[in-house]
């Protein structure tokens, strides 16, 4: 018997720590629902046992395709700041990619090993270069002058900063939509457009200049374009023009090699959500139908109405996603790819210390999003349509919102249910709150629990508070145990930084005459 296709389902991985139980969504060794009725709802809720085996998952794939030298896992703190994730991954050794002077002091927090910590980020202020230099972190250079004042802090602080400079290079052999856009651009288009990297103009100069400095010594490069495109091809193509550029930077500065290859992250989560909110074909739709849909009012109000009833199920409809390759696909492909291209340019790789920085891959599918329906909506009138409204709202899932996900998703209780249900999943915030358009779903009633899969990344770290409302808690999975890593906030958590003066406050506690 073929196992029935639902959204947990998905080609067998080494570890997969969500399964189905009777119809029953099941996170380890806990019902999904029961977490809901233990913590409340919204709820954010991530399996260690998953964390830990991504992890894992990176390292041996990586590490059996590249004997060359040793592979380092840095996964991006931003994508997920929970600090009780982040001390789980400090735990095993892993480093960390982080982008702000606070994410720094995260990190740190956690005991994470420091020489594999790789700060980014443009515009780094003296001060917290200064708290680099000191911690002895790697500084990854966005800014042509950023060398000089790195030079001068490390001297005033007596010591030697160790820097990769984030290089920029160009890819017009990529050449097919970007993911980061729902207009039609191509991947190069995308990544010249994207603030971040040394505009190669400056790296050949910049190099020599931290050559001929005694408090900065150049330990690598870096290279981080983010997920445009979940295929092989688009890394095969990527990874091509970043060798070239290597090779060029190696030429140009008599045979200097890179100790450290950091390739950045932007490889796809297992059930990638990734702009799959609207697929093309109806972006097309409607930029090619919009004329059409308002012309149709000639025929009268009641005909334009019937038109659009039919044509909103074309517009708001599921597409079948192909499954991303995987974690030990996309190693295969990017070690023999740089091999193959560093090689070429006569490079030699022996002791090259290979990085990657997972963010979306590495958390995506270590955590889900628990919300209970508050209501079920429909109309049958001008247009039928209706509303599975939820307790959680798009603005807690604001990065997903951003990068136009569509997140799979399953009735906690009702699993495989037959998905006679068509409705929008809303959230109950008063923006439109579309969570997914056009979903399919078992019949669902109040109280029931949805829930969103692959919120792992992204999603709880960029959580906001629209409509006043309280971001949800997270808890983690370990076996048979559920804890709490994150609480909910609280009403007061929710005004705590409003400043309003007692003066004003007693105005209004005693109205004058
Ligand atoms: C965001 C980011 C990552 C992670 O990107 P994903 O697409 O989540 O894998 C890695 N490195 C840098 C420098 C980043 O800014």
């Amino acid at each position: 018997m073929p196992k029935p296709r639902n959204a947990v389902t998905r080609r067998p991985g080494p570890a997969d720590t969500l399964s189905v139980r009777d119809g029953r969504l099941w996170v380890e060794e806990r019902p999904a629902s029961d977490l809901v009725e233990e913590f409340g709802s919204p709820l954010f809720v991530f399996s260690e046992a998953q964390l830990r085996g991504n992890l894992h998952r990176f390292r041996n794939a990586f590490g059996a395709e590249w004997p060359e030298g040793p592979v380092d896992v840095l996964p991006a703190f931003k994508a997920n700041t929970l600090l009780e994730l982040r001390r789980i991954l400090s735990e095993e050794g892993a480093g960390a990619d982080i982008y702000s002077p606070e994410e720094l002091a995260g990190v740190l927090s956690t005991g994470v090993d420091r020489e594999r910590v790789s700060v980014n980020g443009g515009g780094k202020s003296r001060e917290h270069l200064r708290t680099c230099v000191a911690a002895g972190v790697r500084i990854t250079v966005e800014d042509v002058d950023e060398i000089d004042l790195i030079q001068e802090v490390a001297a005033e602080l007596g010591d030697v900063a160790k820097v990769r400079l984030r290089c920029k290079a160009a890819v017009p052999n990529l050449w097919r939509r970007t993911d980061f856009s729902q207009l039609s651009v191509p991947i190069d288009l995308g990544v010249q457009v994207y603030k971040s990297g040394i505009p190669r103009e400056y790296l050949v100069d910049m190099g020599r200049r931290v050559f001929a400095m005694s408090n900065v010594e150049l330990v690598g490069l870096h290279f981080h374009v983010g997920r445009h495109h979940p295929s092989l091809w688009f890394w095969e193509g990527l990874m091509t023009r970043y060798a070239r550029l290597v090779g060029e930077l190696s030429r140009a500065w008599d045979g200097w090699r890179p100790a450290e290859l950091d390739i950045g992250g932007g490889m796809p989560s297992p059930r990638d959500p990734h702009n799959e909110e609207m697929a093309r074909s109806e972006f097309l739709l409607t930029a090619a139908g919009y004329p059409l849909m308002v012309g149709a009012r000639r025929l009268g109000e009641e005909t334009y109405h019937r038109m659009m009833g039919r044509l909103v199920p074309a517009l708001t409809g599921h597409r079948v996603r192909k499954e991303p390759p995987t974690i030990e696909e996309l190693a295969a492909t990017i070690t023999s790819t740089l091999r193959r291209e560093l090689t070429r340019e006569g490079l030699d790789l022996q002791g090259m210390r290979l990085q990657l920085e997972p963010g979306r891959s590495l958390y995506g599918d270590t955590g889900i999003h628990l919300t209970r329906v508050k209501k079920v909506k429909r109309q049958s009138e001008p247009i039928p349509y209706a509303w599975v409204l939820l307790d959680t709202t798009y603005f807690f899932l604001a990065g997903g919102v951003l990068e136009h996900n569509r997140h799979p998703f399953v009735v906690a209780d009702d699993v495989d249910g037959p998905a006679s249900l068509a409705a929008d999943l809303v959230g109950h915030s008063c923006f439109a709150d579309q969570i997914v358009l056009g979903a399919h779903l078992p019949p669902v009633r109040t109280g029931d629990v949805i829930a969103l899969l692959e919120t792992g990344a992204y999603q709880e770290s960029s959580a906001s508070n629209f409509n006043a409302l309280p971001r949800p808690a997270s808890v983690l999975v370990s076996g048979t145990q559920a804890r709490m890593v994150k609480r909910a906030e609280t009403l007061a958590d929710v005004y705590a930084r409003d400043v309003v003066t007692e003066e004003a406050r007693e105005r209004v506690a005693a109205p004058g005459p």
